[in-house]
């Protein structure tokens, strides 16, 4: 391992400024995926330790919340260089505990970085407004004011830039933290604090914490110091974590699962739909929310598409995240791959087609073959439930009305995409599709400058985008009298 990767691989607790072990000594193991090899161990923290963070976080609250917004701007520019200056060994290390591409993690460390320079600049635009007075003697003013303690709890999938879109937006507001990563990959999350540390942020401001899911989590809810909750994850915790943050009436942010659909209409351009198809599936090993769930094309292109799709998939190179040339890695874990292949049993039992992949991938360990099922039909696993693996089941409809209620006809709405050459009909299924994220003609829609966030189940509020920044802040109505005017 380089130097600057072992580095930011932090085996320890960030708490008020200091690295710490757990109360009780203990560690949990954290495996790269490609090897199945331990790499390191991480503390197992409880409620003691969750605790101690929020009090360091409260803490550190009462003068961050009074900085100028300039100051904070200026602390996370450097944390955007220092992200960058680290690019390589940051992506090493994601790469390492999470098995993506190393291309990917690189990519994704960029945006983590972007992230925060865009909320650097976001935080200075909080506005508030001045409103138009009924009374004569009275004047009305709307202001913006940090939230306070902001706990955030985030996935294996995107360890640094799904931490990044909750960090940076609440430190720009003048918001401290307490950071719960998830245990598979703890270092992508835990390097943030050496980051933090390296760009001048006071102690208390960010601080991180791993171990038990179930304390940590029950301490964060119960806490009455945490006042808001962003959690990235799937939607049967979050749908927990609403309900614990109840009890203290939290403010929460939810970014949950997806079961994402991807539309090709008889006029639309195949080659772009099939390249769109490619990076809306097999990104990080079909491992992403806002991956391709469900393929639905209408019956003229129905067997150019398949065919096309899967020359293209068999050529993906599959590989340990680190060498040259690999396209997609392995999956996060055996349970993952046994999860992708009772998807594939339970379409070949109710009449799929196999026509690319379909089996563990030659490599062993966690490696599964880029999949793409033909002749997908409503009754199949896929239709209700979130794959998270790279197998593409592709659905025949023929009318426009039917994609649409095929593509609604989910508890989910986080992003969709479809292809269509037709302007009447892109505006006609935009408005139709029920998401919170809609790619037309595009197959990879995810930037900073844009609100990423879904509808029904698939969560509330917004990441990203001017939005990004305004569940991290608290709207102050102020009534000024007696002016004498
Ligand atoms: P997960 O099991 O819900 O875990 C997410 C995080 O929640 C981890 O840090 C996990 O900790 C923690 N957690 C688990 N149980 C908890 C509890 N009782 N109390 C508090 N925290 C708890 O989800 P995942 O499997 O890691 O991630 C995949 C899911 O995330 C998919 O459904 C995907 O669609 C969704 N996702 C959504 C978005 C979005 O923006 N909408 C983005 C990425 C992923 P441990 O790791 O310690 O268990």
């Amino acid at each position: 391992m380089l130097q600057k990767t072992s580095h930011f691989m932090r085996q320890a607790n960030f708490i008020g400024g200091e690295w710490v072990q757990a109360d009780s000594g203990g560690t949990v193991d954290v495996t790269n995926p490609a090897t199945g090899l331990v790499i390191g161990t991480v503390p197992k923290s409880g409620k003691a330790e969750t605790r101690r963070a929020i009090e360091a976080a409260e803490a550190a609250f009462q003068s961050w919340k009074k900085t100028s917004v300039l100051e904070r701007h200026k602390l996370l520019r450097k944390l955007h260089d220092a992200i960058m200056d680290n690019q390589q060994p940051l992506a090493e290390l994601l790469t390492m505990e999470q098995g993506k591409s190393l291309a990917e993690s690189k990519g994704e460390i960029a945006i983590s970085a972007a992230y925060v320079l865009w909320f650097a600049e976001e935080g200075r635009r909080a506005y508030g407004d001045v409103v138009p007075s009924p009374w004569g003697d009275r004047r009305i003013l709307v202001t913006k004011e940090p939230t306070g303690v902001i706990a955030a709890i985030t996935p294996w999938n995107f360890p640094s830039s799904m931490l990044s879109r909750k960090l940076a937006p609440a430190l720009a507001a003048g918001c401290t933290t307490v950071v719960k990563p998830a245990s598979q990959t703890p270092y992508s999350g835990l390097a943030w604090g050496a980051l933090c540390e390296e760009a001048g942020f006071p102690k208390g401001t960010v601080n991180i914490l791993t171990g038990s899911a179930g304390e940590i989590g029950d301490e964060i809810c119960a806490n009455p110091l945490v006042k808001k909750i962003t959690f990235t994850g799937s939607t049967e915790v979050g749908k927990m974590l609403m309900a614990k943050a109840a009890s203290t009436v939290k403010k929460v942010s939810m970014e949950l699962g997806g079961n994402a659909p991807f539309l090709v209409f008889d006029d639309a351009d195949i080659d772009r739909a099939v390249e769109g198809a490619m990076v809306a599936k097999y990104r990080n090993s079909g491992q992403t929310c806002v991956c391709t769930n469900r393929f639905f094309v209408q019956a003229g292109v129905y067997d150019a598409f398949v065919e096309r799709f899967s020359e293209a998939s068999r050529k993906l190179k599959v590989g340990a995240g680190l060498e040259e040339g690999t396209q997609q890695g392995p999956l996060i874990d055996e349970k993952a791959v046994e999860k992708v292949e009772e998807f594939v049993a339970d379409a070949k039992a109710k009449g799929g087609k196999v026509v690319a992949g379909g089996k563990r991938h030659a490599l062993g360990g966690s490696f599964f073959e880029p999949t793409v099922i033909a002749d997908a039909k409503p009754n199949m696993m896929f239709m209700k439930e979130e794959i998270f693996g790279p197998v593409a089941p592709v659905f025949r409809f023929e009318t426009e009305e039917e994609a649409v209620k095929l593509a609604n006809d989910t508890e989910f709405g986080l992003a969709c995409y479809f292809y269509t050459g037709n302007l009447g009909r892109a505006f006609r299924v935009m408005e139709g599709l029920k998401y919170g994220m809609v790619g037309v003609n595009e197959g990879l829609i995810t930037t900073v400058e844009a609100p990423f966030g879904g509808v029904k189940e698939s969560g509330v509020g917004r990441e990203g985008g001017h939005q990004g920044i305004e569940d991290y802040l608290d709207t102050k109505y102020v009534c000024i009298g007696g002016l004498g005017l």
